[in-house]
């Protein structure tokens, strides 16, 4: 991962790249490019050794004009102020592009959750969301799962909010598990837009999903579902990763196979009759398609040069540095946007918070269906926006798309206070 580029500055680049083709005031976009208000603070655990450890955190709410602030929280070490802030205004675009009701904002705590029990994660989530009760709320910042979180944290912050507030508001926090109010296919819905987005993208290019080579970086979540459910549109799966490196087999891996390794091993190295290369080796293999699924600036200007994909589906949030994309832009690598193709995940957050407002409860099928009415309308709006505004790749076409309708909101909403 390079450590130059500052996720922030990407943000507001990736902003500026595409509003030179909007006729919006630059007053205006000077404005979004800048979070309202960044909540950091210290928190307190009591450790089970009896010691007293603090953590840093932050809350970062983007923009609400087009609804609620909305977004995950992520446990990492590399967690900052910065990272925290492009994560939230990533959501406010995101949002947009795929039309749902919210804002964006994103929040983290700078702490690696390996090295702690779950009694401590427990206490440093419940301080965490009271920390977070003045801030949060189902009709003004609803937080989410993201990079190391998951049901279990979601479910404490929500009791916790609900025990202080002496209420039953389970909309408070998406991202539950089924039995604290979540929704069927939340887990799967981050995977499920980056599948819908690559099947959508391949066809919009005429090429073959069927029967194309896939790499996958990153075997989380999100890497790991959509792995799995590329792989049953018949591509053939040649080489996954983790933080441990990477695995290659040119026959096709079974997706299914190697989580179950993961699951039992901690990583996917080692995994039985397979070359071991390095998560650079990855990147930069000549596949039909590859799916970063980790972290930011997993590519940058230097890394792009060698990338031999013909198709990037993004489904870390911020994984190619804005050098990168020039780079990939001038080799006609085709690169579908973390906006769009990491969606599926706060769009079911939204279906989660629609039947928790409503107390009624939908199937998976409906859940999915209605998703990819979401994902593939999403696409061809980017499309379109590609072809009217003739610009030079996806990811400016999806931020015209999405900045038009926050720019919309805002001036309709009125600059105050
Ligand atoms: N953390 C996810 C993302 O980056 C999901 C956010 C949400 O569901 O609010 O999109």
């Amino acid at each position: 991962m390079s450590d130059e580029a500052n996720p922030f500055e990407s943000l507001q680049e990736q902003i500026d790249d595409a509003a030179a083709y909007l006729d919006v005031d630059d007053d205006v976009i000077h404005r979004l490019k800048y979070p309202e208000r960044v909540l950091e603070t210290n928190l307190s655990v009591d450790m089970d050794d009896g010691s007293i450890e603090r953590f840093q955190a932050f809350r970062s709410e983007f923009n609400g004009d087009r609804g609620p602030y909305k977004g995950g929280i992520r446990y990492h070490p590399g967690v900052s102020r910065d990272e925290v802030k492009a994560l939230s205004g990533w959501m406010v675009y995101k949002c947009a592009v795929v039309d749902i009701p919210y804002g964006g904002g994103k929040g983290g705590i700078v702490v690696d959750p390996a090295d702690y029990s779950a009694a401590e994660l427990e206490r440093l989530t419940r301080s965490f969301a009271e920390e977070l009760r003045p801030f949060i709320g189902e009709d003004t910042d609803i937080p989410a799962p993201d990079v190391n979180t998951g049901q279990r944290e979601m479910n404490w912050i929500k009791d916790t909010y609900e025990t202080l507030e002496n209420t039953t508001e389970p909309g408070v926090v998406t991202g539950k598990s089924i039995e604290a109010g979540g929704s069927a296919g939340r887990v799967e819905a981050t995977g499920r837009s980056t599948m819908l987005t690559a099947r959508e993208a391949f066809d919009y290019l005429g090429k073959e999903i069927e029967g194309a080579s896939v790499a996958v970086q990153g075997y989380g979540n999100a890497g790991w579902i959509a792995t799995k459910l590329i792989d049953e549109l018949g591509a053939d799966i040649v080489a996954v990763s983790d933080s441990s490196g990477a695995i290659h087999d040119p026959d096709g891996l079974d997706p299914v196979a190697v989580k179950e390794f993961k699951r039992e091993t901690g990583s996917v190295s080692g995994y039985e009759g397979v070359e071991e290369r390095s998560n650079e080796d990855l990147l930069t293999m000549d596949v039909d398609l590859l799916v970063p699924a980790a972290l930011e600036n997993a590519i940058d200007g230097d890394l792009a040069a060698d990338v031999q994909a013909d198709v990037i589906v993004e489904a870390a949030n911020g994984p190619l540095t804005p050098d990168a994309d020039d780079v990939l832009t001038e080799k006609d690598v085709h690169v579908f946007p973390d906006i769009l193709a990491n969606a599926g995940g706060v769009t079911v957050s939204y279906f989660e918070w629609v039947q928790n407002r409503q107390r009624f409860y939908w199937s998976e099928e409906r859940v999915n269906e209605e998703l990819e009415v979401i994902i593939t309308d999403a696409f061809d709006n980017l499309t379109d926006a590609y072809e009217a505004f003739d610009v030079p790749n996806f990811r400016t076409a999806a931020y015209v798309v999405a900045i038009q309708r926050v720019v919309d909101a805002f001036m309709d909403n009125g600059n105050w206070p």
